[in-house]
């Protein structure tokens, strides 16, 4: 691991403890950095790249003359990969799990954070399930808290493991890090969850995973990817919520990503926005009676009822969001999410249309 510097910071920033990779632009600044490797300073290396960036946290190859950009100081959404593993499996899962252990990611992790130069406002951590790694994730944790003090962590995961109230005390003990977790809830019934996630007991598990988080005054935020087996239950799951999780910060209802295991149950998957305008509608209104914050994310506004534009975010990750050809004179553009890059290969939240003037749509 890691911090890429330009050579004018090399000075301010070397500390015993950290590897700096050092942009050398000229024969006189990759000499006066062999001078320094000489002089007995081995965290000290330099590169020639037009692409990497000052504040770049990479892994160098060392076969090959090459390395992998982990965090970019520059990126709006930092994220970390902490383990492909999982155990459930989503119908519409982005990510499939493999059952490999890949626990090597901890330390990784837990270096990436010492290589920061600056804490970044938020930091994701992501899988696979993260609760998977027990002790791993609170060690990835304390050092946000020690090196990345203001860091906001966001944690996706589905919530099972909390049921065991020794992964629960592990984990949030004393935790002093800022963390929202974000927790999948895909239906009012077992029968409707445990199908989503592909594992029998899940939602037993959650619901009990969700309290153990309120036990401990964690924030929360419930999600809900729009898959047609939701949709078909959503005002029954968003009542399902009012009454028995008003503890949750927030609720997000998710456009569906259209990569992963997601292509292989496209006929779950895929679905038209558009078409479900009055199931959305009706949701937001149970939510809103039962007072819960709530969001849409990952949906173009032009699959949305004008009443919910309000509540739609711009929410696709800058490095997988594109737009297409009707956007381009889309006088919404500006603050609506667009699309997944990938939707060529998958499909399209609902046929888009080009948006002329804001207040003539109804
Ligand atoms: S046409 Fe494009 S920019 Fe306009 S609302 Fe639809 S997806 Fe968004």
């Amino acid at each position: 691991m890691h911090r890429v510097v330009s050579y004018a910071n090399v000075a301010a920033e070397w500390f015993p403890e950290l590897r700096l990779l050092v942009l050398a632009r000229s024969a006189d600044e990759r000499a006066a950095i062999e001078d320094l490797q000489s002089a007995g300073l081995p965290n000290v290396r330099w590169v020639e790249s037009s692409v990497l960036q000052d504040g770049d946290i990479v892994v160098p190859r060392s076969v090959k003359d090459e390395a992998v950009v982990l965090l970019r100081e520059s990126d709006t959404h930092h994220a970390l990969f902490m383990t492909n593993r999982c155990n459930s499996y989503c119908l519409m899962c982005s990510q499939p799990p493999t059952p490999a252990d890949d626990s090597w990611l901890v330390d990784e992790a837990v270096d990436a954070i010492r290589h920061l130069r600056s804490p970044p406002l938020l930091l994701g951590l992501t899988g696979g399930e993260p609760l998977l790694l027990g002790v791993g994730l609170r060690r990835v944790l304390d050092a946000v808290s020690k090196y990345l003090p203001g860091t906001q962590v966001e944690i996706l995961t589905n919530g099972r493991l909390f049921s065991d109230w020794r992964v629960a005390a592990q984990i949030l003990t004393g935790l002093s890090t800022p963390v929202r977790w974000l927790v999948p809830l895909y239906g009012h019934a077992d029968f409707v969850h445990d199908f989503v996630v592909q594992a029998p007991g899940a939602f037993d598990e959650t619901l009990a995973g969700l309290m153990a988080l309120q036990a401990q005054r964690q924030q929360i935020q419930l999600r809900i990817v729009l898959i047609e087996p939701v949709l078909q239950v959503l005002p029954e799951l968003a009542s399902f919520i009012g009454r028995n999780l008003p503890f949750v910060r927030e609720v997000a209802l998710m456009g569906c990503e259209p990569i992963g295991f997601a292509l292989a149950n496209r006929e779950l998957c895929e679905v038209d926005l558009a078409q479900w305008s009055d199931t959305l509608e009706l949701a937001a209104r149970q939510l809103r009676r039962h007072d819960i914050p709530h969001l849409l994310m990952n949906a173009p506004l032009c699959s949305l009822p004008k009443a919910l534009w309000p509540i739609a975010q711009r929410s696709i990750s800058d490095w997988k969001n594109v737009y297409a050809a009707e956007c381009e004179a889309c006088c919404v553009k500006a603050d609506c999410s667009g699309l997944f890059a990938w939707h060529e290969r998958g499909w399209k939240p609902a046929p888009l249309r080009t948006i002329e003037s804001a207040e003539a749509i109804a």
